[in-house]
């Protein structure tokens, strides 16, 4: 098998269980009604913040060029004035009328922009986004910038990077019910992106975030020492792996969790199998 580099969302297959993790790399694919609805929600979720940053560009749009507008008025009252007073009152006149048209233009594009940015402060309420730009999202989408560590053979694209104040939060969003507390495979995919970004930037971030779905509260997933020497040390297992240094099992005696998982039918260590001689 060749080397190849190590997605951040291949940790949190690694995480769940390392075997999946392997099957996956060797051609057996995942499947399972869970597989095919999260990629809907993904999906939604995707769709849900390019509604949000399109409203946003469109916000910025129709702020500049209400302000253009602002100063193209001045310009035709100090004209119509400058005209009234030099030439004429009926030149000055017309001057006046065409400011008086371009300022109801302003205000509509005034009362556009009230109900565009009352539309975001909805949106980012409903997504507790907080005011924090929103970076390289591509609506979850394979547009959006990879982040990469030839160090660590890593890569990875958040869901979302948080960016305020200069520091840059990257943001998983999953789907499902929000869990009380997270899943270790989420916190070790989420701890990766916190890596590629400490690497990309220079600067760990304090933290990533974990969230099930847009609207609710995110979990928060703190970039401490312990995280990144897990971090650190499965992706030193995957990596040798890789190479053949050694070889992939399963790590654990949970049948519930074979049950659950989407590589299952593939799996020639799955703990739910029918013990062997029985045909039932
Ligand atoms: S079926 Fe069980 S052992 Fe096999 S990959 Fe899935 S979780 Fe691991």
């Amino acid at each position: 098998m060749s080397k190849g580099i190590i997605s951040a969302s291949e940790m949190e297959r690694y995480g769940y269980c390392p075997l999946s993790w392997w099957l996956g790399r060797s051609g057996v694919e995942a499947e399972g009604s869970e597989v095919d609805s999260g990629l809907v929600k993904h999906r939604e979720i995707g769709d849900s913040l390019q509604t949000l940053l399109f409203e946003e560009s469109r916000s910025r749009e129709t702020s500049s060029t209400l302000l253009a507008v602002v100063g193209y008025i001045a310009l035709l009252v100090l004209a119509a004035l400058l005209i009234l007073w030099r030439v004429g009152t009926f030149e000055g006149n017309i001057v006046l009328i065409v400011s008086l048209i371009s300022m109801l233009i302003a205000t509509y594009l005034l009362y556009r922009l009230l109900q565009s940015t009352e539309r975001i402060d909805q949106l980012r309420d409903n997504y507790r986004l907080g005011d924090g730009d929103i970076e390289a999202p591509g609506g979850l989408s394979d547009r959006s910038p990879v982040l990469k560590s030839e160090k660590h053979n890593l890569a990875g694209r958040p869901d979302y990077i948080l960016h305020e104040d200069g520091i840059r939060l990257p943001v998983e969003v999953k789907t499902g019910r929000r869990p009380s507390a997270p899943f270790f495979s989420h916190v070790l995919q989420t701890g990766a992106y916190c890596l590629l970004i400490e690497e990309a930037t220079g600067t760990p971030p304090p933290e990533g975030q974990l969230r099930y779905g847009l609207e609710s509260e995110p979990h928060t997933v703190e970039w401490e020492p312990k995280l990144k020497a897990i971090v650190l040390e499965k992706l030193g297992e995957m990596n040798d792996a890789l190479v053949g240094r050694s070889e992939v099992h399963r790590n654990h005696n949970r049948p519930g969790k074979c049950r659950n998982c989407s590589r299952r039918q593939g799996c020639p260590e799955r703990l739910d199998r029918p013990p062997a001689g029985d045909n039932t």
